[in-house]
């Protein structure tokens, strides 16, 4: 049997004025088990995504969160990364001063706790790069400056690869591509994909799920999970939107 890999239990989460974002979130995922987050809007996709990393914005009122079996709820940022934990942010951010190359190496070096080799490194780096179509000489450039929203997604796509995690959660990861580039990101998620990992992968976007396998479905609605099955459940959202999942008169922000 697979073990799992995160179990989350009954999660309750607000804003630090007690504003409600989460509500009683349930979800397991095994090693191994691609699974995909869906919904709405402002449902609080993201939130989930910040408070399995440990996002100091939130407040974990009740229930837990579980990482290979050991409670990471109240752990900070760096433990979580430590243990093979990775989050890709819907919004990356623009970091002046360090190189993609520098930020990753001391990345890694700290997760693994291991100094990584400059050259080895770099080579290592440099395929990567290669096999997303994107040009090396990135590495070289200060972490998303003055990169196009396509290229800081692939950008989190060669971190995802070089860093390596045993969880990756990766948050719209797909949004603002061109068809070309939804098609590399997709490949690199493949490339990612183990048995010996798993993905939580938050998506509008249905096309970077093709031809990768998802185990299971989730709908999350105004901070709770109102649905989850199998792939089968995608084409249902396809076809008919959020609404069967929301109930009838209730506003969807489809904006
Ligand atoms: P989604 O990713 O599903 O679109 P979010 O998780 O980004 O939704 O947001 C859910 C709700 O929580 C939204 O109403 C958003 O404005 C609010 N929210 C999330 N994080 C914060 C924050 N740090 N401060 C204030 N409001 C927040
Ligand atoms: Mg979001």
């Amino acid at each position: 049997m697979q073990s799992d890999l995160l179990q989350i239990n009954a999660l309750t989460v607000t804003l630090e004025d007690q504003t409600p974002l989460l509500n009683g979130i349930d979800l397991t995922v095994k090693k191994g088990e691609v699974h995909v987050l869906m919904g709405p809007n402002g449902a609080g996709k993201s939130t989930l995504g910040n408070v399995l990393m440990g996002h100091p914005d939130y407040r974990v009122r009740a229930g837990s969160i579980r990482f290979d079996g050991q409670d990471v709820t109240l752990l900070s940022t760096e433990k979580r990364a430590k243990l093979g934990m990775f989050f890709s942010f819907q919004n990356p951010e623009e970091v002046s001063g360090i190189t993609l190359e520098n930020f990753l190496r001391t990345a890694k070096s700290s997760i693994t706790g291991i100094e990584e080799n400059v050259f080895i490194f770099n080579l290592k780096l440099k395929k990567i790069m290669e096999s997303l179509h994107m040009d090396p000489l990135y590495a070289y450039r200060h972490l998303n400056v003055g990169f196009s929203g396509g290229e800081k997604k692939k950008s989190e796509i060669v971190q995802l690869l070089a860093l390596d995690p045993r969880l990756a959660i990766l948050d719209e990861t797909d949004s603002g591509l061109d068809v070309d580039a939804v098609r590399i990101v997709s490949q690199g998620i493949r490339q990612f994909h183990t048995p010996e990992n798993s993905l939580l992968i938050i998506t509008h976007n249905t096309k970077i799920l093709e031809s990768i396998p998802v185990d299971r479905v989730h709908i999350l609605v105004k901070g709770s999970i109102v649905a989850s099955g199998d792939v089968s459940l995608i084409k249902t959202i396809e076809e008919e939107g959020f609404a069967p999942f929301v109930g009838m008169g209730d506003e969807i922000d489809e904006s």
